[in-house]
């Protein structure tokens, strides 16, 4: 590498700006100019980190959502068909003592079991987890743009 200046050759140069030129110079005479300041590297490139909606993080990671009031809503819906506890534990092959728990919400079935009471009674007990957000994140903190949004 050749100084553009006096020409001498060097293994490190400077970029310079001389009279509104950029040159690269040697150390010499970069005192001539004023140093260009350059990155030593291009800086990496940061990791934009999408920002996730908190509630959807956590819904991501949980179990589907029941809607509100499950229990009661099983209850109506198994009285509805005129089946006792026994009858609809035997369907979806719950004792009668765990249907009564789940109908007084003591005890949140597990998603297969839900599957299962919806099927028995024909309703649906889980909510779309987007549902869930919308509400959940209406209910954390209502901003101007959300006020907004609700009216478009
Ligand atoms: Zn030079």
């Amino acid at each position: 590498m050749r100084c553009e200046v006096c020409g001498k050759e060097t293994n490190k140069l400077y970029p310079v700006l001389i009279e509104g030129v950029e040159m690269m110079v040697c150390e010499e005479c970069k005192k001539f100019g004023k140093l260009i300041e350059k990155k030593k590297k291009a800086a990496p490139i940061k990791k934009v980190k999408k920002i996730v909606p908190y509630s959807k993080d956590v819904f991501q990671n949980m179990d589907k959502d029941l809607v509100p009031g499950w229990g009661e809503k099983i209850k109506a819906a198994r009285e509805l068909k005129k089946w006792s506890r026994e009858q609809l534990g035997s369907k979806v092959g719950e004792k009668t003592n765990t249907i009564a728990k789940i109908e007084n919400e003591e005890l949140r079935p597990p998603d297969d079991t839900v599957k299962k009471l919806e099927k028995a009674l024909g309703i649906q007990l889980f909510q779309k987890i987007e549902d869930a957000v919308i509400k959940k994140k209406k209910a954390r903190n209502l901003t101007l743009g959300d006020l907004l949004k609700k009216d478009v």
